[in-house]
């Protein structure tokens, strides 16, 4: 392998642009292809929690500028997790009083994501499906993308997400559980008519309210310390349900138009609290979007080599436990730091791939187990 590597990223997501900022700024040469045509082609979701971890992965990943930029544009700090009956009983509350400005607990994901593109223009290629891999006789690796074309690297990190294309190819064996849960994802600009109903826990953190029969909604407020262009602050409003209460079949359910989404979300939480109901009766319709909730089931080490995996691609989870970004985080700084220390001659790269897998993969794992724990509590129906 040359002095100077270049290491090709599938999927410009959380994980693969935190890892190219990291190398990139490690000064090692990159490229991220990314499928979206443009940053904002299609709606990324929400607010996501950032959890201790995930802010020590931001320290490590990005340059103190892009830090910066991705600080000012997160949300206000929460301090509460909690958890509810339909009728707005509290069941469970943990809080977190204090946390300086310096920690981010919460961001908008395309706010988020957008922050993490500071600066890397020259380096991100929209509009590049890479739908396969070849390893050359030199040991390189040389992509494909839908859209036509080629380019070759030293290595590649499939940061491609839970459809990963690089993982179908590189691990055929690995399978994805579908957890036979939806969530119809969506949220109520807070304005001076909306902001009095909210109850007062849900101003402050992540709340989630359940009833008996396999439904839930999730809240937390989306309060951003300063305002990009196009940015308001919202309540996320999210229902979660199993298959069989929301008796859809999922050709139906992703077939449906945002409104009718909506209307699905107010009618699975009709009978309960009046305040749950008041805000689902104010959220915005056009904002609904279904989600399947997934798990990837634990794979064993497999033989390290110039590709590998990061994030969902490997260790997709359901968002239960709120962790799935900031693992992925983590992912991408436990391999630019192994791939760093190999650019500063210190140990070769493939030392480099296997020292950052024989991290990644228990600790991935562990954490879908963690987050699988998590929804069957959630859900017993599921379990
Ligand atoms: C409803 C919901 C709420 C969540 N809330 C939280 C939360 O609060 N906290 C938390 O930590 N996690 C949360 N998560 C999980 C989190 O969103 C993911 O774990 C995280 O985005 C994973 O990052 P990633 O970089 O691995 O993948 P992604 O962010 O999904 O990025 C993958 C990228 O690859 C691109 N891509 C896909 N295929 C190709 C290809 N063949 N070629 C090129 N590009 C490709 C995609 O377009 C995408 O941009 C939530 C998830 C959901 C669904």
């Amino acid at each position: 392998m040359s002095d100077n590597p270049k290491i090709l990223i599938a999927g410009g997501g959380l994980g693969g642009l935190a890892l190219a900022q990291a190398l990139r700024h490690g000064g090692l040469d990159v490229a991220v292809y990314e499928q979206d045509p443009t940053p904002q082609i299609r709606n990324q979701g929400y607010r996501i929690h950032i959890d201790p971890d995930g802010n020590a992965a931001l320290r490590t990943c990005l340059p103190p500028d892009v830090l910066g930029v991705v600080r000012d544009t997160a949300g206000i700090n929460g301090d509460l997790v909690a958890m509810y009956t339909h009728q707005l009983n509290q069941t469970m509350a943990l809080t977190f009083p204090n946390t300086s400005d310096a920690e981010i607990t919460n961001v908008d994901r395309n706010t988020f994501r957008r922050g993490l593109l500071t600066g890397l223009s020259e380096v991100v290629h929209f509009g590049h499906t890479v739908s396969a891999y070849e390893v050359t006789e030199s040991g390189r690796v040389r992509v494909e993308f839908t859209e036509g074309g080629t380019d070759e690297g030293d290595l590649l990190i499939g940061a491609d997400g839970v459809g990963s294309a690089i993982r179908r190819q590189l691990l055929p064996h690995a399978t994805v559980l579908n957890l036979g849960l939806r969530c119809i994802y969506g949220r109520m600009t807070i304005t001076e008519a909306t902001e009095p109903l909210i109850p007062e826990d849900f101003h402050r953190g992540f709340c989630w309210v359940a009833d008996e029969s396999g439904c839930g909604a999730g809240f937390a407020p989306q309060r951003f310390r300063s305002h990009p262009a196009g940015t308001e602050d919202y309540l996320m409003t999210t229902v979660v349900a199993t298959t069989e209460r929301l008796a859809l079949s999922d050709d139906e359910l992703f077939a449906l138009p945002p409104e009718q989404l909506w209307k699905i979300a107010v009618e699975a939480t009709a009978d309960w609290h009046p305040a749950v109901r008041e805000i689902f009766a104010h959220a915005d319709p056009e904002t609904f979007f279904p989600i399947t909730l997934r798990a990837g089931r634990r794979i064993d080490p497999w033989q390290s080599g110039p590709v590998t995996l990061l994030g969902d691609a490997i260790h997709t989870m359901p968002p239960t436990g709120g962790v799935g970004a900031n693992t992925a985080l983590q992912d991408a700084a436990t391999l630019a730091t192994e791939l760093l220390t190999a650019a500063r001659g210190e140990q070769s790269y493939p030392h480099a791939i296997a020292a950052y897998e024989a991290v990644m993969l228990p600790r991935g794992f562990d954490t879908v187990d963690r987050s699988l724990q998590m929804a069957a509590q959630m859900f017993p129906q599921t379990a």
